[in-house]
Formats: structure tokens, sequence, C-alpha cells
């Protein structure tokens, strides 16, 4: 970090934990105040206006590209802010009580500008088709919009003494929560960094969610709810749960890590760990849930809606598990070929050798043909790696397994057996062409290196082990004979 960057970032750290402290201190002063409409509204738009602003603040020491979704937040914030003076002129001074209220736009337009700004978010930090991530996007937000349907949205369906657009007025709220639901489980699930401005983020969403599901569980707690919503202490505790929620947006656009936020990762995650694993699982046991409660209730009044619901969530589930199995057996494919493969040389090593050989001499036996094993070994590798280091004898043994590759036809095999000694496997070869063939790979052999080899032809009867004990008889013979030379056994 430069001296620069160091000293921005600890400036911004101040400033967020200036403004995080006085929104708590005013969060905690809102508990107190006199118990009158103007009081409690002024304070409310005060702390929402702030965080708005707090949001502009912190968005402006972003670079320029990074901006756009804090403008959104920060219009969602002021505008759900704003609906609570809208809402107070219109209750007490127009004396507006019918749904819906001019208010409504004000609070609804939260949903879409914040849902807008994670959008643009995602976009910049991981590839919008990341298919485990929007998965699971789904299958929580299905589960909870089941929920949402059964409790919420159908219920307001039946009453019908409400019009039109106060009907859809009020589906729109829980709708808008499920949107919000989504796009935060999809922004929590992309690739990019995870610093503590995502996680500031993750709870203005998450708080703005428990505020608007205490509201519809007060609603359905009938009288108790009631008496609940006239308390004045309750009343203000579940109104800071939304204040609190701006102050979180607030403090997530002034922390250090916001810089970050809009960052992708290099690399995508697959993971699945055991919070989402439980998130998952619990989104997935609602429907069955919501049936046994109608169940045990003696009225199954929604059986379609968890018909539908349970498909659905099942075939993500499905989903899910066939993207998961697709993952284990791509990384499976990787380690075969991996164990399969020498590391330094890149070539196949004996396992894979040990593997083929039984089958090359089965085809050949099948096809009526020839078959000829070498046993290649580099002459005094050791001097060399003695006179010019073991990494230039690395090098070397890269080199000269490339070159030699390259003589060969598709159908040969040359192998690593170990150190500085491979194995070749010609398919339909004679001695001749043996012959000829380790004659072109010594004279391809990098930095006037030689090799010794020793070729068996395969006689149709013996086993893989015993024509490989010939080559490396033959071998021996090659080397006792001086050396950069090709030798047969002396009886086949
Ligand atoms: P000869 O001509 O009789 O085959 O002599 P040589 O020196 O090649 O044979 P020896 O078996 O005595 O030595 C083989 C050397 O190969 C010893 C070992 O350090 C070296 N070697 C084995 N594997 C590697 C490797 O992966 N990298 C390097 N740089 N050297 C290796
Ligand atoms: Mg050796
Ligand atoms: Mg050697």
């Amino acid at each position: 970090m430069t001296a620069g960057r160091h000293r921005r970032a600890r400036a911004a750290f101040a400033t967020q934990a200036t403004f995080a402290a006085l929104v708590f201190l005013a969060l905690a002063a809102y508990q107190f105040i006199p118990d009158n409409d103007w009081w409690t509204c002024t304070w409310q738009i005060a702390i929402g206006w702030s965080a708005a602003a707090a949001i502009v603040l912190g968005a402006r020491r972003l670079p320029r590209r990074d901006r756009t979704p804090w403008w959104f937040f920060a219009a969602g914030v002021f505008c759900n802010a704003s609906g609570i003076a809208v809402a107070k002129i219109s209750e007490n001074v127009w004396h507006l009580d019918d749904l819906p209220t001019p208010a409504d736009p004000f609070f609804l337009g939260l949903y879409p500008l914040c849902a807008v700004g994670m959008g643009l978010l995602i976009r910049r930090r991981d590839e919008w088709r990341n298919r485990s991530a929007l998965l699971d996007a789904a299958t929580i937000t299905t589960g909870f919009g089941l929920l949402a349907w059964i409790y919420v949205i159908a219920p307001i369906d039946l009453d019908e003494s409400m019009g039109r657009w106060a009907h859809a007025t009020q589906v729109a709220y829980p709708i808008g929560d499920l949107l919000l639901l989504a796009m935060m489980v999809r922004l929590l699930r992309s690739s990019g960094s995870r610093g503590a401005s995502l996680w500031w983020l993750g709870g203005a969403l998450a708080a703005l969610l428990i505020g608007d599901s205490a509201w519809v569980v007060l609603d359905n707690l009938g009288t108790v709810g009631l008496t609940l919503e006239d308390t004045p202490w309750f009343r203000r505790l579940l109104e800071s749960v939304f204040l609190v929620a701006f102050a979180l947006f607030g403090i997530a656009a002034l922390d250090p890590a916001a810089t970050r936020l809009g960052q992708s990762a290099q690399k995508q995650t697959t993971r699945l760990g055991p919070g989402l694993l439980a998130l998952l699982t619990g989104a997935s046991l609602i429907a069955p849930g919501l049936l046994a409660v109608q169940l045990g209730d003696g009225q199954l009044a929604n059986g379609w809606s968890i018909v539908v619901g349970s498909t659905v969530l099942f075939l993500l589930v499905v989903g899910r598990m066939a993207g998961l199995l697709r993952e284990v057996e791509r990384q499976a494919g990787q380690l075969r070929a991996l164990a399969r493969s020498d590391e330094l040389t890149g070539l196949p090593n004996r396992r894979a050798w040990n593997d083929e050989l039984p089958h090359a001499l089965e085809r050949a036996r099948r096809g009526a043909e020839s078959v000829a094993v070498a046993i290649v070994d580099l002459d005094h590798f050791k001097h060399f790696n003695d006179t010019f280091g073991h990494p230039a004898g690395d090098r070397l043994l890269k080199a000269a397994s490339a070159a030699w590759h390259g003589t060969l036809r598709k159908v040969d095999l040359i192998a690593r057996y170990g150190g500085e000694e491979f194995v070749v496997l010609l398919p339909g070869a004679d001695a001749a062409h043996g012959h000829f063939v380790l004659t072109r790979m010594l004279a391809v052999t990098p930095l006037g290196q030689t090799f010794s080899a020793g070729l068996a032809v395969w006689n149709g009867e013996e086993t893989s082990d015993e024509l490989l004990q010939r080559a490396d008889e033959a071998l021996y013979l090659a080397k006792d004979r001086g050396r950069n030379r090709i030798e047969m056994p002396l009886a086949a």
C-alpha cells in the first residue's frame, strides 16, 4: 500500500466511524423523544436523509465507474425516507386515509432502486450467468415466496373491500421484499471480494426484510398485534429496524472496502458451505412445512400453491445437485489426467504406461500385428547434472521429451519410466522400424547428449513384464558396449 492510499483508507475509516457513532446516538435517542408524530417523523427523516447523504459521500470517493450502484441505493433510501414525510402530511394535513396513499410510491420506490443497484454490483463482480448462484437465489426466493404467497399475498387477494390500485400496492410490498431477497442472495453468492462493505450492505437488506416481515407477523397476530402496534416503545423499536437499515446502507458506502465491492474475483467459487447448505435446506423444507401446518389445522387451504412451490423447489434442488455432480466429474477427470502424467515432462508416467502396455499387446494379438518396445536411458546424466546443475538437468529432460515425442507417430507412445529412463511403445513396428525410429530419436536429443536404448520386438506370447525385461537386458548391453547406441536382445 502506498502512503497516499493508506492515508485515504484511514480517512475513510474515520468518516465511517463518525457517521456510525452519530447515527447510533440518534437511534438511541429516538427511543426516548416525545411521543408526538412531528418529533418521531422529523427524527426518522433526518436519519434517512443523513444515510442517503452518507451514501453519496461514500460513492464520491469511489472510482467513477464504481459509483452508479450507490447512486441507486442513495436514491432508494432518500425516496423511502421522504415517504415518511409524505405519509404524515397526507394523513394529518390532507386527511387521506384510503389506500393507496400518496406515500406508497415513495416507500415502494426503494425496492426497484435497490434492486437495480444490486443488479449493477452483481454484474461488476461476477458473470450474470453464474448458474449455481442463480439456482441458490431462486431456491431461497421460491421457499420464502411460497410463505409470502400463502400468508401475505393470497389473503390480500381475498379482501374484496379493496380497490384495484390499493390491491396492487399492497401486493407490491411483499413482491418488493422477495425481489430484494433474491438480489441479496445472488449478491452474497457472487464471486467478488467479500470485504466488510458487502456485509454491511447485506445487513441493510436483511434489516429491511426483517422490518417488513415483522409488520406482516403483527398483522397476522390479530388483536395481540394491534395492541403491540399501539404500544409506543414497541412501535419505535420496529421503526428503528428500518432506521438501522438506512444507517447500514450509509456505513456500507463509507466503508474503505467499498472500493473492492465492484471488483470481480479471479476464479468462480462453487463451494457449498455449511451455512448456505442449511439455508437451502431450510428454504426447501418450507413447502412440506406449510403442508404439515395446514394438515395440522385440519384444513388444507393452499394445496395447489404448495404443490407448485414444492415442485419448483424440487427441480431447483435437482438442478443444483446436477451442477455439483458435473463439477465433481470434471475435477475427477482432471485428477485422473494428473495421476497419469509426469509432472516435469508432461509425458504419460509409469502408471499410464503399465495400464497401456497390456492393452497394446492384446490389440496386437487380435490384429496379428507386431509390437516393439524400447527402454531409453540418457548417457552420463549424473555427470550432466554435476556439471551444469540439477535445474539444467531438468530442462534437458523436458527438451529431450518434447524432441523425442515430436519424432513419433500418433499411435506410438512415449512415457517417463523414472529418473532419466523412458519407455517407447511402437505398435505395428518390427525390429528394423524400431531401430529406425530410435535412431531418429537419438539424432534429435538436445545439447549434444546421447542415450542408450534396448529394443525388443514382442514374440507374440510373452507378458508385458517379460517383454520389458528383455528390452532392459538389451539396454544393459548397449551401456556395456559403450553407450550412444541401440541394442536388441541376444536371443529373441
Ligand atoms: P549412465 O550413462 O550409466 O546411465 O549414467 P547416468 O549418470 O545417466 O546414470 P545414473 O543412474 O548413475 O544417474 C542417473 C542420474 O539421473 C542421477 C539422478 O540425479 C539423475 N536424475 C534422475 N531424475 C532426475 C530428474 O528428475 N532431474 C534431474 N535433473 N536429474 C535426475
Ligand atoms: Mg538410469
Ligand atoms: Mg543414465
